[in-house]
């Protein structure tokens, strides 16, 4: 039951702002709290679904003098739950989705509740592509601000590494616009800080020329799995730039374009995608393609939005998550043997394990020029435990955490600010590591009250 506070703040909201402030109680409020990862539930006291940046300065400015806590939701994706919290008002973004292309300048707006589908969508028609994550329906917001990684790392560096400058609503409800001249400090903290420092209505990024992809997995049994890493560790730092390959270990999905015979098998491979000139296609991919015994090669020529959302359709939302990650500058004997073992434990069709590059492109930016934390790493993991029925959440998260336990002393110590669950203020720590001390540091000028504080949080200094 929603108290007299509650109720005042949800007023003073509807009379500031133009978009529906959804409450606990009115028609629609299950659907506009729930979180991606239906393992979470949080009942926060309203969902203000901002129509305009007007709107965002007004539910900050209004929340911060009734003291109520705000979260702020980008694309809801987070596995955490972090867009929403309990007793708090979700200011959420979704309706500022809109996109602007300029293809004379190579850049790209975007809004600050869009989706990378919506990203792909706009600049595909100009040839040009954001490097962003591999799921369409990911938010902009959250995976920037984290750093993001995708299929085009390697080519063209980390989404953060081509943002030129951003729109940001502050802590006091006030907005500016920073990049390397306009509040270099807050554009620094941005890129890679998380939501910590002020809510970003829009995003200038600089895109890639990028059409068609050549992409798909190539498939192996699972007891390669040895061999095919020791091949792969060796070989994907030397592979050309614009050719990206993440490990995985999976069950084969039972429809298309997977041959019957492999569904439901676990499998261990490697996902491609060339994003090259398609004249040397063959040439790049020929060595890749024909190590070991593949059982399957699903490599396609596609245009990049289709391959960029080739795997939504298996993560709705509303599915049990628990994820793990941590970043790894090396794959050792040790972490191989790892993945083979829980590689044939993985508890459902959709949980999987992912090693992400990070190098190419995005190693050619100093681990202190933006706050992403882990830059020196070579590999970012992500052992993701997913189902669609309750009664397997048990399951999926042990099998997560045995996976992780067991990989983690070869970590750098560190993971991934995105692929994190809520895992403490050490984690956050560690995960940020020699950039923590100056992210507290801006912190403390931008945010001294820590009022953004439903996210991997940074403790504003001396607080
Ligand atoms: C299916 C799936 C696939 C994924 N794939 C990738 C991938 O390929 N690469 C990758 O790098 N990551 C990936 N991620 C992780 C993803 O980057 C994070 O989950 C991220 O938090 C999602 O952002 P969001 O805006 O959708 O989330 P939300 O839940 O909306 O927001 C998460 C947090 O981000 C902050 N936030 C969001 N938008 C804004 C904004 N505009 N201004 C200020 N703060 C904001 C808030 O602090 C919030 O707490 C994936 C996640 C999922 C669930």
């Amino acid at each position: 039951m929603a108290d007299t506070r509650d109720s005042d703040v949800v007023t003073a909201l509807r009379e500031a702002l133009r978009g529906p402030v959804i409450a606990a109680g009115d028609p629609g409020y299950d659907e506009a709290s729930a979180v991606y990862n239906a393992m979470i539930d949080k009942r926060p006291t309203a969902i203000a679904q901002c129509a305009n940046v007007a709107d965002v300065m007004a539910a900050v400015r209004v929340c911060r003098q009734a003291g109520a806590t705000v979260s702020v939701r980008g694309g809801g994706h987070n596995a955490g739950g972090l867009g929403v919290a309990d007793g708090a008002v979700c200011i959420d973004l979704a309706h500022l989705d809109g996109i602007h292309i300029d293809p004379a300048a190579g850049t790209v707006r975007a809004e600050g509740g869009a989706t990378l589908g919506d990203v792909d969508h706009a600049t595909h028609a100009f040839g040009l592509a954001v490097p962003a994550g591999i799921i369409s329906t990911t938010g902009v917001g959250g995976l920037t601000l984290g750093g993001g990684i995708g299929y085009l790392t390697r080519k063209a560096g980390l989404t953060i590494d081509n943002l030129l400058a951003a729109d940001v609503v502050l802590a006091d409800g006030t907005l500016v616009t920073c990049d390397a001249t306009r509040h270099p400090d807050l554009f620094w903290a941005l890129r890679g800080g998380g939501g910590n420092f002020g809510i970003v209505t829009s995003f200038l990024f600089r895109a890639a020329q990028v059409k068609n992809v050549f992409a798909g997995p190539v498939l192996y049994d699972l007891d390669d799995t040895p061999e095919l890493l020791r091949w792969y560790r060796e070989v994907l730092p030397g592979l050309p730039e614009d050719l990206n390959g993440f490990f995985a270990v999976l069950t084969v999905p039972p429809g298309p374009p997977f041959p019957e015979e492999l569904h439901l098998r676990k499998v261990a491979g490697v996902v491609w995608c060339y994003s090259g000139p398609a004249e040397r296609a063959e040439e790049v991919l020929a060595p890749v393609r024909s190590f070991g015994k593949p059982i399957m090669d699903g490599i396609m020529e596609m245009p990049f939005p289709m391959w960029n959302s080739a795997f939504d359709a298996l993560y709705p939302p509303g599915y049990q998550w628990y994820w793990r990650s941590d970043s790894f500058d090396q794959i050792t004997d040790d972490a191989i043997e790892a993945h083979h073992k829980f590689g044939t434990q993985l508890p459902s069709m959709f949980s999987t394990m992912h090693l992400y590059s990070i190098d190419g492109a995005a190693h050619r930016v100093a681990a202190a020029d933006t706050a992403f934390g882990p830059r020196e790493a070579i590999w970012s993991c992500v052992i993701v435990g997913v189902d669609p029925e309750p009664a397997k959440a048990v399951d999926i998260k042990d099998w997560a955490i045995g996976y992780w336990d067991a990989l983690h002393p070869s970590s750098i110590g560190g993971a991934y600010v995105n692929f994190m669950m809520e895992e403490g203020a050490d984690r956050v720590r560690a995960s940020y590591g020699a950039n923590y001390d100056r992210l507290a540091k801006i912190k403390a000028v931008y945010d001294p009250d820590n009022f953004f504080h439903v996210n991997q949080n940074i403790k504003p200094a001396g607080g």
